[in-house]
């Protein structure tokens, strides 16, 4: 099997650990509803795991929960409501959207806002360890005490402080010693939450947890690392100089795999833009499968833009997958029926060609013409076992 990596900005052949794959996943900020995004991100690390699964391999999957950061704490204002409420009520409503897409739950969804002794841990021993230091009760991060900085986004600094200006950090604070150092610990606003710590009362910055979260809940190193694409800088950047700054141990994570944005009217779907198409309204009128499979066709590194016309296709696919899975005559394996098998797998293997294992499906699908009943018998079959794969409920 191969992967694209992000890090090294080439195809790997996918070495599999003697324990079991550590997959980690970055996961919501829970104050709004799941919209397609999200969707696209997480059913295709479903599909990542689920393949693995499917290959014989063990996976130990943690996807961390956000819920304590500035998006969180300024909507719960706007709203006259409390942070927690709101953050429980996204984190159900995620949880449903998510279950009723067929996504497997992760094995651990570990939250900042009950991880604050770790979190502060791993702070200290930054500071320790010279990577970090102290200033009016915050602590930042010192990249230039991490020479590899930049190594994954292959931005120019320049680039980095100008894109990391744009996700919430701030290169003119006065306290850095140099712009492109990060916060990994502030004090709170009045109505936020707040921990005591040796630097002063406050709470994390977003970047550490995840380390964290990695290091504590799986080990190191992490083998497949993932998420969206906007996260490549600044936050798992980041992520690599505090964790490996901790371990002292290189690479924090062996493959570094990241899913293209979708897009509605050619601007990224999001929060601050308010063009979002929510996961909840579309399984009002389209089946899980059909979106799985809409969200699973197109290249995952790839952007996309959202068409309402491109899912009634996709429906009609998952109609004809669906009614050529129903045959329950028991047949025997066939060369006719291996050939799929093996093209399913080929794609798969080939850093998740995901539209391609989708044609082998539908070649499967093709078999139902036969006369042959036995061999009908046999490609339902062994569709129903691809489908699975995918997280299609056929049948
Ligand atoms: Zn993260």
């Amino acid at each position: 099997m191969k992967i694209q990596d992000t890090l090294t900005e080439r195809k790997l052949d996918f070495v599999p650990p003697t324990r079991p794959v550590r997959l980690y996943v970055c996961g919501i900020t829970p104050y709004d509803t799941t919209h397609l995004g999200h969707a696209r991100t997480y059913v295709f690390f479903d599909v990542v795991r689920r393949y693995l699964r499917f290959k014989g391999h063990q996976v130990q999957y943690v996807q961390n929960i956000t819920d304590i950061d500035d998006p969180l704490f300024e909507r719960a204002r706007s709203l006259g409501t409390s942070y927690h409420s709101l953050a429980q009520t996204y984190i159900r409503q995620y949880d449903q959207d998510m279950s009723a897409l067929n996504v497997l739950p992760a094995d651990d969804y570990p939250r900042v806002s009950a991880s604050i002794p770790e979190i502060a841990r791993m702070v200290q021993l930054l500071l320790e360890r010279d990577h970090a230091y102290v200033r009016d009760g915050r602590v930042y991060f010192r990249v230039a005490s991490f020479p590899g900085y930049g190594n994954l986004s292959h931005l120019a600094p320049v680039e980095m402080i100008e894109l990391g200006r744009e996700h919430g950090e701030d290169p003119d604070d006065p306290r850095k010693e140099n712009r492109l150092d990060f916060i990994l610990w502030k004090p709170s606003r009045p109505d936020e939450p707040s921990w005591p710590s040796p630097w002063g009362p406050g709470r994390p910055g977003w970047h550490i947890e995840c380390s964290t979260f990695a290091l504590e809940h799986l080990g190191n190193p992490v083998d497949i690392h993932g998420g969206g694409d906007d996260l490549i800088y600044p936050h798992h950047e980041n992520e690599i100089a505090q964790s490996e700054s901790v371990t002292g141990a290189t690479p924090f994570a062996r493959y570094w795999m990241h899913v293209g944005m979708v897009r509605l009217g050619g601007e990224k779907m999001s929060k601050s833009l308010g063009n979002m198409v929510f996961v909840r309204d579309l399984l009002g009128s389209f089946t899980a499968d059909a979106l799985r499979l809409y969200v699973l066709s197109h290249p995952y590194r790839a952007a996309m833009d959202y068409e309402d016309r491109a899912l009634d296709e996709w429906s009609a696919v998952a109609q004809r997958l669906d009614q050529a899975a129903t045959e329950e005559e028991i047949g025997h394996p066939r060369a006719e029926v291996d050939r799929w098998t093996t093209e399913f797998m080929r794609a798969m293997d080939d850093d998740f060609d995901i539209r391609s294992a989708i044609a082998a499906l539908l070649g499967l699908a093709d078999l139902q013409r036969s006369s042959d009943t036995a061999l009908r018998g046999a490609a339902a079959r062994e569709l129903r076992r691809l489908s699975e794969v995918l997280g299609l409920s056929l049948g």
